[in-house]
């Protein structure tokens, strides 16, 4: 949607569609955890040593620029979204001594000598076990994904673009006065140009994109009396992230416990993530407790081998923004604005 939006924007007199294959979009972006996502220390760190730091750098100011631009085009109120900082627990003190190195790094991007500082004395307040070290970060925040998916729409509507739910693209065709694209129940649709923006389910379209879809699931309890934390918080790159809503916990994460089983396309939870989600978090996030699981849920994520999207010009016709990497909240925003100048 915000790559439509960008489209509209930059060709006011085209027709800009986005055909959905779901009733509602039926994708990560209405299953994900709602985190607008800066990024903990090791998840940047273990980016720097696979990717190089000017290409880290570059997705950081990507997912920054993101963040921005969704508080700049919408109200807090209407997307939740609330700036309630972001933390990564720590075990390990290695990190710890390559932050004054990292935040030298980030300087030139977020302005301040201290994008991450050390906050181990907080930790008793918020009543973690097996937890020795605390980083904070003061520009992460959350958001509400199905308040903001919501929010995209009315506003590409109010921009005139146009949507065709439940139109699935089984097929496309491209010939020299357009691009034909074959509907699962028709009819079918030409269009002057395409954009994919299908992410984790791109590979029946674009079998040769470097992508593979990767299942996060997430749980949520029910409220929890006297919850001793909020913000936004991060474990091991990011493998387990949980924040406070509304006193409930919003836990997910846990497949680095098991990667081959995750990287599928089944939308649904397994017993194995989810015990051990529920094993984190009575062991480490409230120690003592058992509040009830009231909600579980699943969502693909596009991963490939690196987290760089893939935007690109594929031929004549076509384009693709996609593989997302578990941070397409933040970074679709960046995304769209790039693909949308691509195109002439
Ligand atoms: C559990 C979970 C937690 C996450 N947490 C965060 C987070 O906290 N912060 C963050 O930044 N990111 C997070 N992410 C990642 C984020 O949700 C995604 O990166 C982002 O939503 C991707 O957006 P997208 O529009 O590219 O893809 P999607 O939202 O997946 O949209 C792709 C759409 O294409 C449609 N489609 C696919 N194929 C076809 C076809 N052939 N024809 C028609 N329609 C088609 C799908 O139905 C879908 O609606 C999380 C993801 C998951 C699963």
């Amino acid at each position: 949607m915000w790559t439509a939006i960008y489209l509209r924007q930059k060709f006011p007199s085209k027709k800009i569609l986005v055909a959905e294959r779901g009733i509602t979009p039926a994708g990560a972006s209405t299953r994900n955890a709602g985190f607008a996502c800066f990024g903990s220390p090791t998840e940047i760190l273990s980016d720097i040593e696979t990717m190089g730091k000017e290409k880290a750098l570059q997705l950081l100011t990507m997912r920054f620029e993101g963040l921005r631009t969704i508080q700049k085009v919408f109200a807090n109120g209407a997307v939740d979204f609330t700036v309630c900082k972001g933390y990564e627990l720590l075990d390990d003190i290695q990190v710890l001594e390559r932050l004054p190195l990292l935040n030298e790094w980030l300087y030139d991007l977020t302005g301040t000598p201290a994008t991450f500082c050390q906050q181990d004395e907080q930790l008793p307040d918020f009543g973690f076990a097996n937890i020795t070290h605390l980083v904070e970060n003061r520009f992460e925040g959350s958001l509400h994904p199905g308040k903001l998916v919501n929010a995209l729409h009315q506003l590409a509507v109010k921009m005139g673009v146009r949507f065709l739910w439940s139109t699935e693209i089984r097929a496309v065709e491209e010939g020299n006065n357009g691009v034909k694209l074959t509907t699962v129940h028709g009819p079918n649709l030409i269009a002057e140009r395409l954009v994919y923006c299908t992410n984790a389910f791109s590979h029946r379209l674009l079998p040769k994109v470097d992508l593979v879809p990767a299942r996060g699931q997430v749980l949520l309890t029910e409220p929890v009396p006297g919850l001793k934390f909020t913000g936004t918080f991060h474990y091991q790159e990011g493998y387990y992230y949980f924040r406070n809503l509304n006193d409930r916990i919003l836990l997910g994460g846990a497949r680095n416990t098991s990667f081959q089983t995750e990287y599928t396309l089944e939308q649904f939870t397994t017993l194995p993530i989810q015990q051990a989600l529920e094993a984190f978090l009575y062991t480490m996030i409230i120690p003592g407790q058992r509040p009830a699981i009231t909600h579980r849920w699943a969502g693909i994520m596009a991963m490939g081998k690196e987290k760089m999207p893939v935007v690109e010009q594929l031929s004549d016709r076509s384009f693709c923004a996609l593989r997302m990497s578990g941070m397409g909240v933040a970074l679709a925003p960046s995304v769209g604005r790039k693909i949308a100048g691509m195109m002439e």
